[in-house]
């Protein structure tokens, strides 16, 4: 039997072992302080039923995500505490756990090659591999749309997924749609937690006085210096587990911008399909409490831009409520009626367009 962390997104460290029961903890590696991301891979445990047990704040209300193929997945539904048991039948060589359903950048790939959509490099990153971006249309009008800046939280790639396929299959005139999928794609690939990365984050990079840290975040900074940001969303996950982090929520983060900010919530909410993992207008974080202070970072950055409507952080539970649970196929769903808010906030605001 081999437990091991060696694939895209891996991250575990293997503390104990004796009998069937495995002791973990996550890999905090250059992240400043407690995170909870972790997925490990089992193989050859084929009829065996193994318990593994974790620190406090790694498992959710499910149990952990499973998969054989990092692609799709699905909840275990049984979690007792810090801990799992998972009984593997005959049939079961390799099997993926992880806290959350992660996001594959293969499945992005696909999206993109299946839409027509060419891959491009937006730089190199820090370590050297190639960013990729998507553009969508040429018009005046400049949306830009990042996920992973923060490199464990794959719900929000769900959520962007869903986005571009209803700006591609009924678009927005008069816009470019840059998007930036996986901000930290290098630790995304490496299964780092990403958040409070030492010195800082890559959402944090967007000092308006500095250069860029992050050769990603230079570019994005670059690419809307050049274009201007009319509307701006940035998809990330929240914390953990509780509160509000079990719901969909806006980052408010202009009080005078509230008012636009309370009327793309009301119809985000108004748009709300059966299919998606719900939002509701209630969740969203108002500006100035909290953690919710103004800081560095994307949304700030693009909200100073001439002629920006909003620019926002918009944080996608990792597992949900009961009543309304994460899937991904609900997570795609949402990202579907974010992306017609935006239409219909773009349509009906007076956007200036620069000639
Ligand atoms: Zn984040």
């Amino acid at each position: 039997m081999l437990i091991h962390q060696h694939f895209l997104g891996g991250n575990i460290s293997i503390k104990d072992i004796s009998g069937d029961t495995i002791v973990l903890e996550n890999e905090l590696r250059d992240t400043k302080g407690d995170w909870f991301y972790w997925a490990f891979c089992v193989e050859g445990a084929e009829n065996r039923t193994l318990t593994f047990q974790f620190q406090d704040n790694r498992l959710g209300y499910y149990g952990p995500a499973v998969s054989y193929d990092l692609e799709n997945w699905h909840w275990l539904d049984c979690v007792e505490g810090d801990t799992f048991s998972y009984s593997f039948t005959e049939d079961e060589h390799k099997v993926y756990f992880a806290h959350h359903m992660l996001y594959h950048p293969a499945r992005f790939f696909r999206f993109a090659q299946a839409h027509h959509l060419c891959v491009e490099e937006l730089c190199k990153g820090y370590k050297g591999s190639s960013i990729p971006s998507v553009t969508i249309g040429d018009g005046p009008m400049s949306i830009i749309l990042t996920a992973r800046h923060h490199a464990c939280e794959s719900t929000g790639n769900y959520v962007l997924e869903g986005a571009l396929e209803e700006l591609l299959a009924c678009p927005i005139p008069h816009t470019t749609v840059f998007c930036v999928p996986f901000v930290d794609y290098e630790g995304v690939l490496r299964g780092d937690q990403g958040k409070a990365r030492l010195p800082f984050d890559h959402n944090r990079d967007y000092d308006s006085e500095s250069d860029s840290i992050y050769p990603e975040c230079r570019a994005i900074k670059a690419y809307a210096d050049k274009n201007g940001c009319h509307f701006g969303i940035d998809f990330h996950s929240p914390w953990h587990i509780g509160d509000v982090n079990d719901h969909v929520f806006i980052v408010q983060n202009s009080i005078p911008k509230l008012p636009r900010f309370n009327q793309f919530g009301e119809l985000l909410q108004s748009l709300m399909t059966p299919d998606a993992l719900q939002y509701e207008h209630q969740y969203d974080y108002p500006p100035e409490t909290g953690w919710n202070k103004s800081s560095t970072q994307f949304s700030v950055y693009m909200s100073k831009k001439e002629h920006n409507h909003l620019a926002f952080t918009i944080e996608t539970t990792y597992f949900g409520t009961h009543e309304n649970k994460v899937s991904q196929s609900n997570l795609i769903a949402l990202g579907r009626c974010v992306a017609r808010a935006l239409r219909r906030t773009l349509s009906e605001a007076s956007v200036s367009i620069p000639q």
